[in-house]
């Protein structure tokens, strides 16, 4: 279970894959990515290894963007699949989520946005994070994010990317690591240090009930009340 992402200049799919493949000591069973490419986020998603997923996508089924969010699964709710691997998004493909971690009231969550007339297409935990965002978006997926953080209950590092405002990625911490690589023009998200060690040594450690809003030219760390936190950059000394 691990959770890359990307934002700045390089191809996002060579990024994140390659941070997922640093991440594997995790453990996963499934694995996909999510790429921003002219208005629209385009999916690949498998189960089995991450060599299956890297061979589809340097196949003819290239994702081509700057902008991405990747992860490898370790299933809790809902056994391997294509369909349970993440990202998940809403039936309009408007947003996308990777999460690591268990949403502990999903059981509910579901039934009211089914309710709703959501659509849902897994059978995780995990695809109520998205389903409410799209519930609950009016424009600012920062604040839509805030208010998605009142309602579920659990462990969840996520990533989240929405077509409508390119240029942002949204990453969430609470009792899952995530961290934060710095860059220049570029930044990235990742569960752990060796992810990104190849590309910067300087990273925000993100704490436990902090969100971050990632463009490629800065980041900005706020609790999930949505007020500003500071942060100091943690330089690594070490090597992978
Ligand atoms: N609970 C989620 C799922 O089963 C995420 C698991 C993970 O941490 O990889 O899909």
């Amino acid at each position: 279970c691990g959770i890359v992402g990307y934002i700045g200049h390089r191809q996002a799919q060579d990024v994140l894959i390659n941070g997922l493949s640093k991440l594997e000591y995790r453990g996963y069973d499934s694995a996909g990515i999510a790429i921003y490419d002219s208005g629209s986020i385009h999916l690949q998603k498998s189960v089995g290894r991450l060599a299956t997923l890297e061979e589809r996508v340097k196949g003819d089924l290239v994702l081509v963007g700057s902008q991405g969010i990747g992860h490898t699964r370790w299933a809790t709710h809902g056994r391997p699949s294509d369909d349970n691997a993440h990202p998940h998004t809403d039936e309009a493909g408007r947003f996308v989520v990777v999460h690591n971690g268990i949403i502990e009231n999903y059981l509910e969550l579901r039934e009211e946005l089914i309710a709703k007339g959501h659509v849902f297409q897994s059978e995780t935990d995990t695809e109520v994070v998205v389903h409410l965002i799209e519930e609950l978006y009016q424009g600012d997926l920062f604040k839509t994010v805030v208010q998605v953080l009142k309602r579920i209950h659990g462990a969840f590092a996520l990533a989240i990317m929405a077509q409508d405002e390119p240029g942002k990625l949204i990453a969430v911490r609470k009792q899952s690591p995530l961290i934060i690589g710095l860059g220049e023009g570029e930044n990235f998200i990742a569960s752990d240090i060796p992810a990104i060690l190849e590309y910067t040594r300087k990273t925000y450690i993100m704490d436990d009930g902090e969100l971050a809003v990632i463009t490629a030219d800065g980041v900005e760390c706020f609790t999930f009340e949505g007020n500003p936190t500071v942060k100091e950059v943690f330089n690594v000394t070490w090597d992978a």
